[in-house]
């Protein structure tokens, strides 16, 4: 039986792709329809589930990981089309798997964490982050991470915790056996994004005390009153450095390469390598995996649109977020151009007040020549710039098409081009064409 469902995902992923849809979430609603413990039985044969999320970087992390397991020869399925929720998760285990399949690397939406839990638990866990997100959707933070807690209690699932944030530590006592990584004082100095998340205990309420700071709630946190404190990271990024693209050490042994830019990716690096660790892969094939890994999703990808110019693409759809891609900028030394495109349509949520959240001023110290607006919000962008420290020309032209045309005729070295979620996969098409 379970081949025959298999076949029919099979089937039905090629003949959306056929009428021109993705064909990520359909074979898992239609085989849901027709069994409702569908991924229950799909799922038992692997010996190994490890789920990624955070709010930022969980689908660079889930790719690197699968592009290094790929390169070492290891059969696994992953959703690396980003297919995060229930049915993408159905169809990934449904369309991927043969019978020898014993591994999982499951990129999953901190919002559908409860109800994918409904079916399977994780052997693995690896939580990256948690910052304010889409909050028409998934409601307060405090009231996601509650949520995610009681999935995990008496599951015993091995926790894979960025030790720096306390959002994400909070969830240490629900777990067995957790692994920690995180990033030394000393190894480098993020960009200021300008983001402050709430910081208090979450056992108690106390304000955290920080003795460092990386960036946002990121960093070397205690509190005084019930002693909750950041973990010692078992994996530690003792070194980086960015020029565009990241070079950094692990425990002052391993050092390597790489083809992202972007300084938060340190941190995706760095669990995408704890676990790969924890998997059992060699050191030599980890390092190889993710030397090598570029993006191609949007996430930090760079795509050169003349002879002259490469654009570096980077979604962003939250302030955090944001304030990250504005601050690539800073790692480039020549004049650079921008291209930022706002959409409002249902999936980018309704409220773009998040603009005025982000902090703008982070382009001030930069060399830029040219800012094109775009998207169905490009006034209101070029609005909020006009509010902020930005020395350069300001252009508004909303029909995405012409502002990529624009951008184009600009002979700067490197630009950067922010969409947000509605806006990416048109931006990137225009950038690539
Ligand atoms: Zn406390």
């Amino acid at each position: 039986m379970l081949s025959f469902y298999k076949n029919l995902a099979k089937l039905t992923r090629n003949t959306s792709k056929l009428v021109g849809k993705k064909g990520t979430d359909l074979p898992g609603k239609v085989l849901r329809k027709l069994d409702k413990n569908i991924l229950v039985k799909l799922a038992k044969q692997f010996d190994e589930i490890v789920f990624v999320t955070g709010t930022n970087g969980k689908t660079t992390t889930s790719n690197l990981i699968g592009h290094t397991l790929k390169k070492a020869g290891i059969n696994f399925v992953n959703n690396f089309e980003g297919a995060n929720m229930l049915d993408g998760i159905i169809s990934t285990f449904a369309v991927q798997s043969n019978n020898n399949t014993k591994l999982a690397i499951i990129e999953i939406d901190e919002g559908s964490i409860k109800r994918v839990m409904e079916y399977i638990t994780p052997t693995r866990f690896v939580i990256n982050n948690f910052f304010r997100d889409q909050i028409d959707r998934f409601g307060e933070i405090d009231t996601l991470i509650a949520t995610i807690g009681e999935q995990l209690e008496g599951k015993d699932v091995q926790l894979i915790l960025n030790s720096d944030d306390p959002f994400v530590t909070r969830l240490a006592k629900y777990g067995k056996n957790n692994i920690y990584f995180g990033i030394s004082k000393d190894a480098y100095k993020f960009s200021d994004y300008g983001i402050s998340e709430s910081k208090f205990c979450p056992n108690c309420g106390t304000e955290l005390t920080y003795s460092y700071i990386h960036y946002s709630q990121l960093g070397y946190y205690k509190c005084s009153n019930c002693g909750f404190s950041r973990p010692n990271p078992d994996y530690t990024v003792t070194y980086a450095e960015l020029k565009p693209f990241i070079s950094l050490s692990i425990n002052n042994e391993d050092s390597f390469s790489t083809r992202l830019a972007g300084d938060y990716n340190i941190y995706n690096i760095l669990a995408a390598y704890t676990l790969l660790n924890i998997l059992g892969i060699k050191k030599e094939k980890i390092k190889k995996g993710l030397g090598s890994y570029t993006s191609k999703n949007g996430r930090m990808q760079s795509i050169e649109i003349t002879s002259k110019t490469t654009a570096l693409l980077n979604l962003a759809k939250n302030p955090a977020g944001l304030n990250a891609s504005l601050a690539i900028g800073k790692t480039i030394d020549t004049r650079i151009n921008y291209l930022l495109i706002l959409n409002d349509n249902g999936a980018d949520g309704f409220d773009i007040s998040w603009i005025w959240d982000t902090d703008f001023n982070i382009l001030a110290s930069q060399n830029i020549n040219n800012i094109i607006c775009s998207g169905k919000r490009a006034k209101e962008l070029a609005l909020r710039l006009k509010y902020s420290e930005v020395y350069a020309n300001i252009v508004v032209l909303e029909n995405i098409k012409e502002a990529v045309a624009r951008l184009k005729k600009y002979s700067e070295k490197y630009s950067i081009v922010i969409p947000n979620y509605t806006a990416l996969i048109e931006t990137q098409k225009e950038l690539e064409n």
